[in-house]
């Protein structure tokens, strides 16, 4: 699933290649009203994908979990096959093809589709108390799944959220309740500081410490990863069963 930084590696992608330019030709029939039209600006927001062209119209994407958008030279072979495009742009020297995304709309208020998000895990500056007070008032039951809560902190998929609680020894089931607001505020920073550094570098080179390795070693401990269904969408929790285990009550084991 696109996390916030491939979203905005897909939009400085996407800047670089169709920023200022005319659309030609636009794809299905219901983004016809695009042809002719000069992009604006490309907006990654979360895991949301802004396209604004003039005269006040913005295409809204989402990726989800299958969709990703491409650019083409003219007559170059697509990596998906056509039928999976669900919006094609065709401009002079490029073609922007979008494959697979559940959403894809144009809208007349390009802030409608995101205004419900709580801040962008990776803008600066960073309004971690906006996520904080957000966070508080969130009903996810456990730690993991008020990561996904894009409603408070836009951007954060499921591999920061393994990640970022490996990283901090964290039950990805522990009630959020039960942190403090300090260690709260850590989790969100060290999730920010994991992938941050993904907005300049590919992510093929990439190294996670358990998300992805089931039942490989912990690097910090070596106990076998495990993998576990969380939440009621059921996303897959990788975790060390050893190092993020609930801190002990003084006076047990
Ligand atoms: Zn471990």
């Amino acid at each position: 699933m696109p996390e916030g930084d491939t979203i905005w590696r897909t939009a400085a992608a996407l800047r670089q290649r169709i920023a200022g330019k005319v659309v030609n030709d636009a794809r299905p029939a219901a983004l016809a009203r695009l042809k002719g039209r000069r992009v604006e600006a490309i907006e990654p927001n979360g895991k949301h994908l802004l396209m604004r062209f003039e005269g006040g119209i913005a295409l809204h994407s989402h990726m989800r979990m299958t969709g990703s958008w491409h650019v083409y030279r003219p007559g170059e072979r697509w990596r998906q096959p056509e039928w999976r495009a669900t919006a094609v742009l065709s401009f002079d020297d490029v073609v922007a093809v979008c494959f697979a995304a559940p959403v894809m709309e144009l809208v007349r208020d390009a802030k409608a589709p995101v205004a419900h998000l709580g801040p962008d895990i990776l803008v600066d500056p960073f309004d971690l108390d906006a996520v904080i007070e957000r966070a508080r008032r969130s009903e996810a039951p456990t730690l993991g799944e008020l990561l996904l809560e894009q409603r408070v902190c836009a951007g954060i998929g499921n591999i920061y959220k393994c990640e970022a609680l490996w990283a901090l020894r964290l039950d990805a089931w522990m009630p959020p309740a039960e942190l403090d607001d300090a260690r709260l505020r850590q989790l969100y920073l060290t999730a920010r500081g994991l992938m941050r550094p993904n907005l300049v570098t590919p992510i093929a080179g990439q190294r996670h410490a358990v998300h992805g390795r089931g039942g490989r070693p912990c690097p910090r401990c070596g106990t076998p990863i495990r993998i576990r269904a969380q939440g009621h969408q059921a996303r897959l929790t990788y975790y060390c069963p050893r190092c993020q285990r609930k801190p002990a009550v003084v006076g047990e084991d």
